[in-house]
């Protein structure tokens, strides 16, 4: 009896990545420190991954979500390699990387050397023809303009504007944020997306003499590690040496749904319950935390992880925490939709060039980027199949489009920009209030929520809302909330 009291129980709400992270990490770390501990992770829906999510249709593999993942960033692959999921691991198809921007309805690519919107070499730069020399006059001024004298947040197209010009940010700046985070480089917070811009102009005041620098010592640094390894202190043992494909962006060779597929199966059915909708969370009689459910009575626990969104999270804390829910619901967020759509390769008139294209607002489309996804990643179709994904432009405040509507739009924007005829199928995914915005004052209404939930120990958060919203960033959170809670509830 005395032992089973002893038991500790935490409970994860919300079976995203950043939850089931979070939830595979208190075991692991349980184990590690000796405490026994029982985990239940609730999540709403029937199945897990939340925004991850990979099909099937004719042997093609289809991202619905996200397709890849940032290596340098390195808790992603790191979660990957401690599932035992090295292997599955798999390169782009880095021979053709070019990403194209579609300018007065013509593909540029963006020149060679390109590093995060800064030039860091010369000829590509000045022959390239995205640019009007007076832009390029204007980005190579970066050099020698001052550093800001202030260092408070600011949004990202100020930002750009101020080192770059305009021309950078209408050309680069915002389809490039707007297809990687479907975000407004005008409202988002430059030290909560980019904070290492806002270091690089501190420390070293120009943006490119700051990366050719970062590349100086990343390619030192390579060069010593691969030294290193060729010396044998690599691998240990002598054992041979894994081939790990290191590309910027990496991929699961049958898709991202593994990863989470992987966590569901080692937290096993006894702590994992679909279909438990979270309404709330209060305390007990006894003290411990109280979670209600839409469905089935309260579950107690000792400690709880809310890795949902935040407007959701700002739901389940409104009676409990009514202030830091208010601040939670202020935290906007944007709606997305992928269409994946198939074509036989003999009927593609263009040669599909590089990774993709960004599409700048000014363009009035309404799709905002499409990737050649076989020309991205290897094995994803048979050898007669061309896919096709295409992100649609949801404006805030917009509802998505219907499936049927999003599949019309894809097709049809594929057939004016690139002459492409009707898609053999097409798959459309609609993402509902699935991106966090981090706005302008992001950092700081993020420590005021922490700061506040301080006071009611044994209560975090996790998920991408907070400190970083890819999937590398979501998993790092996640596990480092979860090693702490474990800490927390041995001592
Ligand atoms: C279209 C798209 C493309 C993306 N592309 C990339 C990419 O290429 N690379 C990358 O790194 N990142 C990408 N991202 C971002 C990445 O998907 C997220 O960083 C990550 O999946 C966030 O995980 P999460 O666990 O925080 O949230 P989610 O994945 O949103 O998971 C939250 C979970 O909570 C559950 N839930 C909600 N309400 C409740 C409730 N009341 N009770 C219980 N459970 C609840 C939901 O059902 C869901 O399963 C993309 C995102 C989208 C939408």
């Amino acid at each position: 009896m005395e032992s089973a009291s002893q038991v500790k129980r935490v409970i994860v709400v919300g079976g995203g990545i950043g939850g089931l992270a979070a939830a595979w990490e208190l075991t692991e770390e349980a184990k590690r420190q000796g405490l026994e501990l029982e985990v239940r992770l609730l999540e709403a829906a029937d199945r897990v991954g939340g925004s991850i999510r990979t099909d099937r249709v004719d042997d093609c593999l289809i991202e619905a979500g996200p397709d890849c993942i940032v290596s340098e960033k390195p808790w992603g692959v790191q979660l990957i390699e401690d599932l035992g999921l090295a292997d599955q691991l798999a390169p782009t198809n880095d021979a053709d990387r070019r990403t194209y921007v579609l300018w007065k309805g013509k593909l540029h690519p963006l020149p060679d050397g390109l590093i995060l919107l800064v030039p860091t070499k010369v000829t590509p730069f000045i022959t390239a023809s995205l640019f009007s020399w007076p832009g390029k006059f204007r980005m190579a001024l970066d050099l020698v303009l001052p550093k800001r004298k202030t260092t408070g947040d600011e949004t990202l197209g100020d930002f750009i504007r101020r080192r770059l010009g305009h021309e950078a940010l209408d050309k680069l700046g915002e389809p490039l944020v707007a297809g990687i985070h479907s975000g407004d480089p005008e409202t988002m917070s430059v030290a909560s997306t980019f904070p290492r811009f806002l270091q690089m102009e501190q420390e070293e005041r120009s943006l490119i003499l700051a990366m050719l620098r970062r590349m100086r010592a990343a390619r030192r640094a390579r060069e010593r590690a691969a030294a290193e390894i060729d010396a044998g202190s690599g691998t240990g043992s002598g054992a041979p040496r894994r081939q790990i494909p290191r590309t910027m962006f990496v991929t699961l060779r049958s898709g991202l749904e593994e990863l989470v597929a992987e966590l569901a199966r080692r937290l096993g059915d006894e702590r994992l319950e679909l279909g438990q909708k979270v309404t709330g969370i209060g305390r007990g009689p006894d003290g411990r935390w109280e979670v209600t459910k839409a469905e089935g009575g309260p579950e107690q626990a000792d400690a709880v992880i809310l890795a949902t969104p935040a407007h959701v999270t700002a739901e389940i804390l409104a009676c409990l925490a009514p202030g830091v829910a208010e601040e939670l619901r202020e935290m906007p967020y944007v709606s997305s939709a992928t269409v994946t759509l198939a074509y036989r390769r003999e009927d593609v008139p263009i040669s599909p060039g590089g990774f993709g294209t960004v599409i700048p607002k000014g363009e009035a489309r309404r799709i905002k980027a499409f990737t050649w996804v076989t020309t991205k990643f290897f094995e994803r179709a048979p050898a007669d199949t061309v896919l096709m994904r295409c992100f649609v432009r949801v404006p805030p405040g917009e509802n998505v489009p219907s499936q049927d509507e999003l599949r019309r739009i894809a097709a049809r924007e594929l057939t004016d920009i690139l002459g492409l005829p009707e898609p053999l199928w097409a798959r459309a995914y609609r993402w509902e209030r699935a991106m966090p915005q981090y706005v302008v004052g992001h950092g700081a209404r993020v420590e005021r929520v922490e700061a506040a939930l301080a006071e009611l120990p044994g209560l975090v958060l996790a998920g991408g809302a907070y400190h970083g919203s890819g999937i590398p960033d979501t998993v790092r959170v996640g596990r480092e909330r979860a090693r702490e809670l474990v800490t927390q509830l041995r001592a």
